[in-house]
């Protein structure tokens, strides 16, 4: 008889409490399973129409159902149509597909810092940024948290720029009452595992121009007509333009119908978590402590994320160290593009990137998840507590 080896090295020990755990809404394998009974597998079936309809019905936007955000930026990046010589404006502080989809057209991305509040782009660190060479600006909405969209579209209508919204964490946040991904020519949504709501790795470009509709859904069908050639209206499909494999399979598609359809009552529980974190850390702030995430008054946020902001680097370190001890996953965020390899080689700065720099440093996010119980929250909240009362009484 064969025998099965076992695993040859240990597993590190699991936390009692991880930083993340996927949602799971309930209807998933279900759904996965009436997939394969059906029997189309591959993309733009059943589920794909679903899910497209019920973001539709959230954003007032028509979306393009894709295999992950990074994808997304990718059409968003032909779409603008940049090449070698044009400048892209983003944040350094953000995840690298951001940029990596304009560099891969040859495009210069031009990091700019964030604002101290938010840490969402710095509109007049943009305005400063902007040159003859400028075609597009990608705001990101930091941890579901709008950014000054208002400011951003004025310095985009003066100089003809295209605005792509980064709203990867975005889903079911406003600004000014009008969703994340909904006010630039073009938002990018994702679907990881990391995200409120999840396939694995799912996305969705969110097409607000209507002109560039029919492009986009090339470009996503590897450069043909597929789509209008499923819908009827062409008798063949050809190679009609640059594209690639970007749509997401029905079996990612059935899992993420579930987690759509309860997208309203996971949001309600992550937001139930940040309430009870920002309520019972509100002192840390008031004693010069840490500082807790600013949400303004026009924006509703999804509580993609609930961070600290500490006072140095090693205290940062050691908060995380001290979590890790009592089996609570914490996690610091983005390394800033503008000092990573990439990023000194593709892109360049404007202005000063001190805010972004002393952020990435200082911040730490807590566990944040839906099936997180009162009693972990509460025993997060007591652990980060108990750090600094010893901060306190040294
Ligand atoms: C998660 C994330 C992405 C990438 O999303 P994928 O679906 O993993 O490709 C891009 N930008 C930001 C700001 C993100 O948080």
């Amino acid at each position: 008889m064969a025998l099965r080896q076992g695993p040859t090295s240990e597993a590190p020990p699991r936390l009692e409490i991880p930083f993340n755990r996927a949602a799971r809404a309930g209807n998933e394998q279900a759904y996965i399973d009436a997939a394969i009974e059906g029997g189309h597998l591959s993309a733009d079936g059943p589920f794909t129409r679903d899910c497209s309809r019920l973001l539709e019905e959230m954003l007032g936007s028509p979306v393009l159902l894709v295999h992950s955000c990074t994808a997304a930026l990718e059409m968003a990046a032909l779409l603008c149509e940049v090449g070698p010589g044009d400048e892209v404006i983003m944040p350094s502080y953000t995840f690298v597909s951001t940029a990596n989809a304009f560099v891969l057209r040859g495009a210069t991305p031009v990091f700019v810092d964030i604002a101290e509040d938010t840490l969402n782009l710095d509109a007049e660190a943009v305005a400063t940024a902007v040159t003859s060479r400028t075609k597009a600006i990608v705001p990101v909405h930091y941890a579901g948290v709008g950014c000054d969209m208002d400011r951003l579209g004025s310095i985009a209508d003066e100089h003809g720029l295209l605005l792509v919204e980064d709203a990867a964490q975005g889903l079911l946040s406003s600004y000014r009452g009008r969703p994340l991904g909904t006010m630039g020519q073009l938002g990018a949504i994702s679907f990881h595992e990391t995200k409120n709501i999840t396939c694995g790795e799912g996305g969705a470009l969110v097409v607000n121009e209507p002109a560039l509709m029919d492009r986009a859904e090339i470009l996503r069908e590897k450069g043909t007509d597929r789509s209008r050639f499923f819908r009827g209206q062409t008798d063949k499909y050809t190679w009609m333009d640059l594209g690639s494999s970007h749509a997401l399979s029905e079996l990612g598609a059935a899992f993420l119908k579930a987690q759509l359809e309860e997208v309203e009552r996971l949001t309600a529980r992550r937001l139930a978590i940040w309430d009870a974190y920002r309520d019972a850390l509100a002192d840390l702030e008031r004693d010069g402590h840490a500082r807790l995430p600013v949400v303004p008054a026009d924006c509703i946020h999804n509580a993609h994320m609930f961070y600290l902001l500490l006072r140095s680097r090693d205290e940062r370190e050691a908060l995380i160290a001290h979590l890790r001890a009592r089996g609570i996953g914490a996690v610091f965020h983005y390394v800033p593009l503008h000092s990573s390899t990439a990023g000194r080689r593709f892109g360049r700065t404007s202005g000063t990137l001190a805010v972004t720099d002393d952020v990435s440093a200082r911040l730490v996010r807590l566990p944040l998840w839906p099936e997180l119980s009162d009693e972990q929250v509460t025993q997060v909240i007591a652990a980060v507590r108990a750090f600094f009362a010893d901060k306190t009484a040294a």
